[in-house]
């Protein structure tokens, strides 16, 4: 069965699929072919109770569970379904691409059997990018609900896009968050519109290179037929726009933090202004909200707000349900999130940054700032985050394993800039570490933990490391009130 056969009217019964990895994706993704009547086979990794408690689930239906060998290619395997995680280089799927049997991603899956029980499906609007994604995508699902469009923000953000498209629930719209694994996997979906935030290196041991991860993110592009829309701020973001086989009419519509020219969303004077879907477009603006109306209205933020509103409109929303659809939102946890001030110091937790990217837009937002970083640094540099940033930096605090390579960086380009290192990496780590930073702060000054690392060194997530900073800033603010 070459992958030009399977598709959604495909007669499932008796097909052999095999699922690859349980979990978020593939739970629902082996339920729905097995209630089509594909012989399903689910095979993971792992073997933890966790995982003997869900294929327990799953074989009480009469789907068959492989458990503690994700590697081998069951026999008479037609189609591999994969988590979209899962490394391309797997010999599971070096084995697929022997036999010539497809491998498919869950959005890929999704693509196919939207609307194979004859209901209409719902258009997508896609977002990707290095960063801003959840946000962008949780901005634009206020607005299309603002617009009283039936909507949901599904995805890469937790929900599954499978049980979007197939539950009970009818939408007339989904925004929908796709990271580059997910764009990896997924060669045929076509969505309304799309925007690539931007483009920074990021999970490059997955993909391979800088040229592969870009391209699997501008994947997002193929086939649009409304607009495609990307950051005047990052070229490459538009590269990917000129290279995308668009459906015709399709437009290239910019956003920007200056003053937008035809055919963009930008900012005058403290105004979202949208000079792309208006009758005239040389001569005329429209006012969509203010910048004020962002939460929070830091520079990557206004930016996020504007490829939803442009995303927005190109589905044909009101101006006014743009800004309503903004005032109503409320920013994830962990992203740059205000937890107390105390003696005029502000305590920001953006746990979420856990690249040089999302840190750098995160220590642009504020004029002077104690900096909490450190972590793993999964193969990142930080010369030019530190250049950029040193003359905002009151001091630092270091944690976590790869904090050397931060305090180098800030030897060579930020010398006179405070640093404490701090060495241990128990649960009371982050209490001393806010603790020290209270000392290098000044009234006026902000200490933002914004780690440009990832947490597992320290923390089951970045969520526990976000908690651990805001329950520590908390004892203090109960100390000090
Ligand atoms: P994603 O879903 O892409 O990981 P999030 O919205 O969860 O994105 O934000 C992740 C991190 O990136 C946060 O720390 C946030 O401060 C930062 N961030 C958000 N938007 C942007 C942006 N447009 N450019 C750079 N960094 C951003």
């Amino acid at each position: 069965m070459g992958s030009q056969e399977v598709s959604s009217t495909v007669d499932w019964q008796g097909k052999h699929v095999t699922v690859a990895g349980l979990g978020v994706s593939g739970i629902p993704a082996a339920r729905a072919l097995h209630e089509r009547g594909a012989l399903v086979t689910v095979v993971n990794d792992g073997d933890d109770e966790r995982a003997r408690a869900q294929a327990a689930e799953l074989e009480a239906l009469g789907i068959t569970v492989r458990l503690g060998d994700g590697a081998t290619l069951p026999p008479s395997t037609e189609l591999v379904v994969t988590a979209p995680g899962w490394q391309p280089d797997k010999p599971l799927f070096l084995a697929a691409a022997e036999a010539g049997v497809p491998v498919w991603g869950d959005v890929e899956l999704a693509w196919r059997l939207r609307g194979d029980d004859g209901r209409k499906p719902a258009p997508w609007l896609a977002v990707t990018g290095t960063n801003g994604k959840t946000t962008t995508v949780r901005m634009l699902a206020s607005i299309l609900e603002a617009a009283g469009l039936r909507t949901a923000a599904v995805g890469n953000i937790g929900v599954s896009l499978l049980d979007a498209v197939l539950g009970e629930t009818e939408y007339d719209v989904l925004a929908v968050e796709l990271s580059s694994y997910q764009l990896h996997w997924a060669p045929s979906p076509r969505a309304h519109s799309a925007a690539v935030l931007n483009l920074a290196p990021d999970h490059l041991d997955w993909h391979g290179s800088m040229a592969a991860y870009a391209a699997d993110k501008g994947r997002v592009y193929e086939g649009n037929t409304v607009a495609c829309v990307y950051n005047a701020a990052d070229p490459a973001t538009e590269d990917l726009v000129r290279e995308a086989d668009v459906e015709e009419g399709c437009r290239a519509i910019g956003f920007t933090l200056g003053a937008p020219g035809p055919s963009q969303l930008g900012v005058v004077d403290g105004i979202l202004v949208d000079r792309a879907f208006v009758a005239n477009r040389q001569k005329q603006a429209q006012e969509l909200a203010e910048v004020t109306d962002v939460n929070p209205p830091a520079p990557h933020n206004i930016a996020n707000a504007l490829a939803a509103a442009a995303l927005a409109r190109a589905f044909g929303v009101e101006p006014a349900a743009v800004r309503d659809g903004l005032r109503a939102f409320r920013p994830d946890a962990h992203r740059i999130e205000h937890v107390a001030d105390i003696d005029e110091v502000a305590y920001v937790d953006d746990s979420k940054a856990t690249n040089t990217h999302a840190t750098e837009a995160s220590l642009a937002a504020y004029d002077s700032i104690v900096w909490i970083a450190g972590g793993l640094a999964k193969g990142a540099t930080f010369d030019e985050l530190v250049t950029g940033a040193a003359k905002r930096l009151r001091g630092v605090v270091l944690i976590g394993a790869d904090r050397a390579l931060i305090r180098e960086a800030l030897t060579r380009h930020a010398p006179e800039v405070p640093v404490v290192d701090l060495d241990r990496t128990d649960t009371g780590a982050m209490s001393e570490a806010v603790a020290r930073a209270a000392e290098l702060a000044r009234p006026g000054d902000t200490v933002l933990l914004a780690p440009a690392c990832a947490s597992m060194d320290m923390f089951t997530n970045y969520n526990k490391r976000g908690e651990a900073f805001a329950d520590a800033v908390r004892a203090r603010a109960d100390e000090s009130a």
